[in-house]
Parts: structure tokens; sequence; C-alpha cells
């Protein structure tokens, strides 16, 4: 079976999630995160990389190998669902402060979280992204060092950002971190942790959501000219927030304004936009954040057994995966930063059922991608046995033969910048 071998191949083969730990490891003389041609930010190899250091890049490149949690774990996860991953408790959540739940994407609770871990001192900084400053369709890493900073960068980005390129810095000056950011980052930062001793002392948390998985810059561009709006006119671009979901708002410099519902940016079969996930999307093993202290997706309300996106006041689900993560939400509820109510692990099938797909077809589509020659992801831990069983002969058959084709087309194959 073939593995990837550079970070090169990585990129070329479709498996960049767009972390960006590779420039932090290298320095960003040699490794730089640069927006490509087709909308997608990728590492530029600017220099010779030291083969050492490749290949210890390529240990933690969570587009070459990501390694699932077990109970065993020092990291102390909670009893392992097959599918939904560890739990040690569950919950509906939203931020205590109504302002921070208003903004936020949902229900504030990673916001929330973020900013107690600072008030209460456990952290001295938190790594998370927010809209570029300079051009609204982009996303900057960006560390938060008191609690407004982490307001400013709440809300969701669906598009390119590499979280993680500070990361190297942060641990040299000895900070201690959370890290907020999508499953494919913290499977770098977990993986990270198992080369590097800063990292398992210094990161003390880690944040995440469930991902459906991150577009090009192109769909943003393709929503503002479906408003007569060139990119470069635009002051703000927000995907949701104010609200819950609340509308994918734009503003122009000129003072224009344009709004869409939750339901037409996403479900809208009629729309001039396409949300064209990287191909390391369509594999990915885990959207969930099964290696999070806390994974806190939408907590969406339900009528008639499917979710709404009626506007309303947001709400999350917030699944401590760890025994650390546990006690952070009962000490952030404790303190009222968070707003607990109940929830239990068999809700999630109806709420997130649309992750399901992917999930259990991953075994069968590692392999599909493996027959067709191409290299793939190392995937360990992931109980492919339990996904297989589960996803039933005609789920492991269109994952396989979809990925097989693929495969055999090059559809998964990426230029390069
Ligand atoms: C690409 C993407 C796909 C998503 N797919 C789903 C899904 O399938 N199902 C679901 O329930 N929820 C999904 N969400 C998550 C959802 O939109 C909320 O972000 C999540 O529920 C957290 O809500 P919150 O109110 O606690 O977040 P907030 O309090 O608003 O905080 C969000 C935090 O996430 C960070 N963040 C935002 N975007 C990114 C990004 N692109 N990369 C790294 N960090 C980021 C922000 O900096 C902020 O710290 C997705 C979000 C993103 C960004
Ligand atoms: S997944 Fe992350 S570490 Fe791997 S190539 Fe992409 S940006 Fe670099
Ligand atoms: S779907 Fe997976 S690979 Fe893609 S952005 Fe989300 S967590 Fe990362």
């Amino acid at each position: 079976m073939s593995r990837v071998s550079s970070l090169k191949s990585v990129v070329e083969h479709g498996l960049c999630a767009n972390c960006g730990i590779c420039e932090s490891m290298a320095g960003r003389d040699k490794v730089e995160m640069r927006l490509t041609s087709y909308g997608h930010l990728r590492p530029q190899i600017k220099g010779a990389i030291d083969q050492d250091v490749e290949a210890r890049i390529l240990e933690v490149c969570p587009g070459a190998v990501v390694t699932g949690p077990t109970a065993a774990d020092p990291e102390g996860f909670g009893a392992i669902d097959p599918v939904w991953g560890p739990v040690v408790s569950i919950h509906r959540s939203w931020a205590g402060d109504p302002a921070i739940r208003h903004r936020a994407a949902a229900g504030g609770t990673l916001t929330a979280l973020g900013c107690y871990l600072l008030q209460s001192g456990e952290v001295d900084a938190i790594v998370h992204v927010k809209a570029a400053t300079t051009d609204p369709i982009l996303t900057d890493a960006h560390v938060s060092y008191t609690p407004a900073e982490v307001i400013e960068g709440s809300q969701s980005r669906y598009g390119p950002g590499a979280p993680l390129v500070h990361i190297d810095a942060l641990l040299a000056r000895g900070l201690r971190l959370a890290v907020i950011a999508k499953p494919c980052d913290i499977a770098a930062i977990r993986n990270l942790a198992r080369v590097d001793a800063r990292a398992r002392t210094l990161v003390k948390y880690c944040l995440t959501l469930f991902c459906g998985g991150v577009p090009s810059t192109g769909t943003a561009k393709d929503i503002a000219a479906h408003f007569g709006v060139a990119a470069e006119e635009l002051s703000l671009f927000r995907w949701r927030g104010y609200g819950w979901p609340g509308t994918t708002h734009l503003e122009t410099r000129d003072g224009r304004s344009f709004d869409l519902t939750y339901d037409d940016a996403w479900y809208n079969p009629q729309a001039s936009w396409t949300y064209d996930m990287q191909f390391r999307c369509k594999i990915c093993p885990d959207a969930i954040g099964e290696l999070a202290d806390v994974a806190a997706p939408d907590g969406w309300i339900m009528e008639n057994g499917v979710p709404i996106h009626r506007e309303g006041q947001g709400v999350n689900i917030a699944i401590a995966r760890t025994r650390a993560g546990a006690r952070l939400i009962e000490r952030a509820a404790a303190a009222g930063a968070l707003a607990l109510d109940r929830f239990s692990v068999p809700e999630l099938y109806p709420m997130h059922g649309d992750h399901l797909d992917r999930k259990l077809g991953q075994p069968a589509r590692n392999l599909g991608l493996a027959c067709a020659g191409q290299p793939h992801l190392r995937v360990r831990r992931y109980r492919p046995l339990a996904m297989i069983l589960r996803a039933g002969f005609m789920g492991n058959w269109r994952a396989f033969w979809g990925a097989l084709r693929r495969g055999l087309k090059g559809a998964n194959r990426e230029a390069g910048i």
C-alpha cells in the first residue's frame, strides 16, 4: 500500500487539510501557507527542508496520519461509543453571557470556554482563527490573550484557514495554550504531542466543532457574485452568527449589505454557488472531533425528527470527550460562563445524521484509494470493523467504488501552488 513520502506528495494527492502546522515546524523561510490558484491554503516549499524535519512533519501532518482515541490514553478519553467516539459527558449548552451567545456561530460554547480559560488563568493564550482584516473572504490564524480577542474570533469560517502556523513559536515561549480549531487541526496537535514534549505539557485543552468540510474561497466569491458584488468590493463576509444560525451577511465598502438565510445559503438547489470541499474532507475519518477535550456542534432544534434552522437563541451540544474536558465544562458552568441542559448520545443520530455516511464509509474509501494505487491517510484506532459492519454492504460498496473511481481518474490530485 502506498504511503505519502513527502510534504509535496501530501498536497499533490489531495490529502492536505490546511492546518498550517508544517509551516510552524519547518519555519516560514522553508514552508509557507499560501493561497493557491484554486482557492485553498497549501504549504509552499520555499527552501530545502532538512530530511529529519520533513520526517517529523509527516509524523504530525493530519494529511499523512491520524490516530484515534483509546480509553487507556493518558489524555483520559471516556468510554468510546462505536460511532460517536469517546464521551465522558454530554449536554445542550450555551454561553452564560447573552452577548457572546448572540454573536457566536451557535450557542457560543467554544468562545465562552476560551474566555473562561483565560479569565481563570488556566491558559495564557487561545489559538484559533478570525476573518482576515485585509480581505473578509480570507481567514487568519489568530492568537488571543484576552477574552475580548477570543470574542472577536468567534463565529464559523467556512473557508481555508491555517490555525496552527504559530504553534511552534508559542510553545517556544512556554505559553500554556488552548486550541480551538477543526477536528483535523486537533489531530495535528495530538500527533505533535507524540513527538514534542512541549506540546504534551503546554497544550492544556483542545476544543473543536463538528465539521462538514472546508470549501475553497470560490464559494464565498460566488455568493458575492450572486448579489452582483466582486470580492474586492467586500468589507465584511460573515457566514453566520448574530442570531442562530444567523444569516450569511455581506457588506460592501460603499455601504450596501446583503443577507441569505441559512437554508438559502446551504440547501437551495437553485443556488449559483457550490461548496467545493477539498478532497481531504471527503475521506475524513474524524470530522466529529473525537480527539478534542470538548466537541461543540450545533444543538439544532428538532421538528418531526429532523433538524430545522429556524432562528432562535443559539444552542450547542457540549460533548466532553476527556475527563479534563468534563471537568472544564463543570467549572465553567459553576462560574456562570456556560449554561447546560440535558442531552443524550442517541439524540445525536437524528440531529447529526449527515455525518454518518462519511464516518462509516471511511475504511472502504481508504481501501478504494489504495486499490487505485493512490497514497492515502494512515488511519489508526478509528474502529474500522465497527464502521464496516454499520455501513452495510451498499454503504461500503458506494464508498469503495467512489474512492476507487476518483483515484483512478486522478480526481484527488491537486496541482500544488
Ligand atoms: C468549516 C466548518 C464546518 C462546520 N460543519 C459543521 C457541521 O457539519 N455540523 C455542526 O454541527 N457544526 C458545524 N460547524 C460548527 C458550527 O458552525 C459552530 O462553529 C460550532 O457549533 C461551534 O459553535 P459555537 O457557537 O460554540 O462557536 P463560536 O463560539 O462562534 O466559536 C467558534 C470557534 O471556532 C473557530 N473557528 C471558526 N472557523 C474555524 C475554521 N475554519 N478553522 C478553525 N477554527 C475555526 C473560531 O475562531 C472560534 O474560536 C462547522 C464549522 C466550520 C468552521
Ligand atoms: S495537513 Fe497541515 S501539516 Fe499536512 S501538509 Fe497540509 S498544512 Fe501541512
Ligand atoms: S472535514 Fe475533516 S479534513 Fe475537512 S476540514 Fe473538517 S475536520 Fe478537517
